[in-house]
């Protein structure tokens, strides 16, 4: 895991704890400095995701076989396209993690 600033450094952004989350590496280096990013679904631009101000169940879903994060909302489908969370590493990952029992986590 990696620190990232939900608002970038690049952009004002301070090192605090209403500012800093713990990110995969992937998912960090996909956000770059985004702050907002197109829903799929409708094409509409929406801040990301911030998990300090916002519940994860309220946007994202597992899959049924809980390899494939799934959005709920505009935020939520923006999110996995612009960090690619389900790209095929990831899958791949998640599905070993399944069958380990790691996986989906029990507290979102
Ligand atoms: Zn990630």
């Amino acid at each position: 895991m990696s620190f990232d600033h939900i608002h970038p450094q690049s952009k004002g952004g301070n090192t605090s704890f209403e500012n800093v989350c713990l990110a995969c590496r992937s998912c960090n280096e996909y956000k770059s400095d985004l702050t907002e990013a197109q829903d799929p679904l409708t094409g509409e631009i929406v801040p990301l995701f911030n998990p300090r101000a916002q519940q994860w169940s309220e946007y994202f879903a597992w899959s049924l076989d809980a390899t494939r994060v799934e959005g709920q909302t505009p935020v939520g489908r923006a999110m996995i396209a612009a960090l690619r969370m389900n790209n095929p590493v990831i899958l791949a990952t998640r599905s070993r993690w399944v069958i380990s029992g790691w996986h989906p986590p029990t507290i979102q």
